[in-house]
């Protein structure tokens, strides 16, 4: 053979597949091998109730993210606080790619500038209504202070200081909520905050933004007093 023929030829013999730490799976109570291998037969099954628990996930290698430099479990599970923020001067996004690039631009800001070990958010959402994993569900993000170890912060990709997040924004928080709290990751009753309540002696930051803000008070985990388990980051 001619070696300046030979072509490397990407080949994908499997599909792209959701693993089950990605998907959020519980610990099997057992796992049994099986005991004909390889197996015989293909059963093929349909869905008998359309359940869409989660809301579609763009995960850290589909963005782009680099290493954290350090991945601290959280304390606290199932979590008992959702802290919300936004992006104030940060512009928003409407598609995957230039979501993935504001993902990049606060993971380098968040490491370089604070030196943070990884993006400081649990979750990022974009109007492309599309989630972002940042430190995800079981890693500590570095988003409020005294709130870390025991909150998701999620943070919503734009301005809302005087606009809402738009409809599939605001569906995918909901469904990302309620999907946490389906997979045993969010306390049942859990409560949800604006950032700016994090602070309650001087209300530092505008975060998430009066229009979120008003958005969040309507919502029926809102709380307006949050008190942290403990007061240590
Ligand atoms: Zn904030």
């Amino acid at each position: 053979m001619r070696l300046q023929n030979y072509r490397m030829v990407p080949i994908t013999i499997c599909p792209s597949m959701v693993l089950r730490t990605a998907w959020g799976a519980r610990n099997a109570v057992n796992r049994i091998p099986m005991e004909f291998t390889p197996v015989p037969y293909i059963v093929i099954h349909h869905g008998m109730v359309p359940i869409t628990i989660c809301p579609s996930m763009v995960l850290r290698t589909a963005w782009g993210a680099r290493n954290a430099v350090n991945r601290i479990p959280m304390e606290f599970t199932p979590v008992p606080y959702i802290v919300i923020h936004h992006g104030s001067i940060m512009t928003s996004c409407n598609n995957k790619v230039r979501c993935s690039e504001l993902m990049r631009i606060y993971q380098d800001m968040h490491m370089e500038k604070q030196n943070w070990h990884d993006i400081g958010y649990s979750f990022a959402i974009g109007e492309d209504g599309n989630v972002y994993e940042g430190s995800g569900w079981s890693m500590r993000g570095s988003h409020t202070s005294n709130y870390n170890s025991q909150s998701i912060g999620i943070l919503m990709m734009g301005n809302f200081e005087k606009k809402l997040p738009n409809d599939a924004a605001l569906k995918a928080l909901n469904l990302l909520i309620s999907c946490g709290v389906r997979l045993g990751l969010i306390y049942e009753d859990y409560h949800i905050v604006g950032h700016n309540q994090t602070q309650p002696t001087n209300r530092l930051t505008p975060c998430p933004g009066e229009a979120l803000y008003e958005y969040l008070k309507r919502m029926p985990r809102w709380i307006e007093q949050p008190i942290p388990f403990v007061y240590q980051e």
